[in-house]
């Protein structure tokens, strides 16, 4: 496998050396994410230029999400202002964010502007939580359900915002104030019968996490829980956003190698001291 990999990747650099738009695409555009990633970042400015006028935006922001935030700054810098707009607004909302948080302001600010309206308001709306919060690793693309509609109702709706949201797996549930009053997974919905209504299948004691709750604290809850996502909410209970667990992965890293400086400046001076 690990051969045929290899070949593929030659095929793929091979097309961009000679400038072959169709045959890249084709066969750049079958490689998992991640491993796009690995290749993009393997490129010197000028194929990356090239790059940029090969992959649309929507592309562009699947590679660019799987880039580390400190790697991935030196590429927004490079691209044209309008492009480096386009992906921000395909790319799911929580992860715009997280890039945008370590960009200047003026540049952010631009982008935003040039971007259509509404990205521009879900990313702003994101953009004002204290860094390390559950706000600011939080996504507002989730689906919302009421109390009253039906299973089958449900399943059309589905239907139509499955593509945007950033789970599906679970499904949150609000009264006509907003407030969260229960969740049902996926699972449960499949096998409920059509005419069900969703207050007989979700459950009630739902556990939230509230929006100023620090990250490492939320991702405690994960550990804690075996939850795929937590929802988000205020003091009130009005639901804010969800936290999907490929988040929590990231903190628990950041956490995870933040204790290792820590731990490689202690026995430093551990060395320092007896000498
Ligand atoms: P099960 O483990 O029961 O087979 P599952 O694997 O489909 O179900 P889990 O992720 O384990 O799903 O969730 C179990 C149950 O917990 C689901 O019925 C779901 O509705 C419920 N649940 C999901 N999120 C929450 C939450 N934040 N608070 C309370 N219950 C939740
Ligand atoms: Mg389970």
């Amino acid at each position: 496998y690990e051969e045929q990999f290899q070949e593929h990747i030659d095929k793929v650099q091979e097309a961009l050396e000679n400038g072959n738009m169709e045959e890249f695409r084709t066969e750049f555009l079958e490689i998992h994410p991640y491993d796009q990633a690995v290749f993009f970042q393997q490129q010197d400015e000028d194929r990356r230029a090239q790059i940029y006028t090969y992959l649309s935006p929507e592309e562009m922001s699947e590679i660019l999400i799987n880039i580390d935030l400190d790697d991935v700054v030196e590429f927004f810098e490079e691209m044209d202002p309008r492009y480096a707009a386009m992906i921000f607004s395909e790319m799911p909302v929580d992860d715009a964010v997280d890039i945008l948080n370590e960009l200047d302001k003026e540049k952010v600010v631009s982008y935003l502007t040039i971007m259509d309206k509404e990205s521009a308001d879900d990313i702003k709306q994101l953009l004002h939580y204290e860094e390390k919060t559950a706000g600011s690793i939080m996504t507002t693309e989730y689906v919302v359900l009421f109390e009253d509609q039906t299973v089958a109702e449900t399943m059309q709706q589905l239907k139509k915002e499955a593509p945007d949201a950033e789970t599906i797996y679970y499904l949150f549930v609000l009264d006509n104030s907003k407030r969260l009053v229960g969740v049902l997974s996926i699972r449960d919905l499949i096998i409920a019968d059509s005419d069900t209504l969703i207050k007989e299948v979700m459950s009630t004691k739902v556990v939230a996490v509230s929006v100023a709750k620090d990250q490492e604290d939320v991702a405690q809850m994960f550990r804690d829980y075996d939850f795929l996502a937590l929802p988000v909410v205020d003091f009130q209970d009005h639901l804010l956003g969800i936290i999907t667990v490929d988040d929590i992965l990231d903190v628990m890293e950041e956490e995870a190698s933040e204790d290792y400086s820590k731990l490689a400046a202690m026995s430093n001076t551990d060395i320092k001291d007896d000498t």
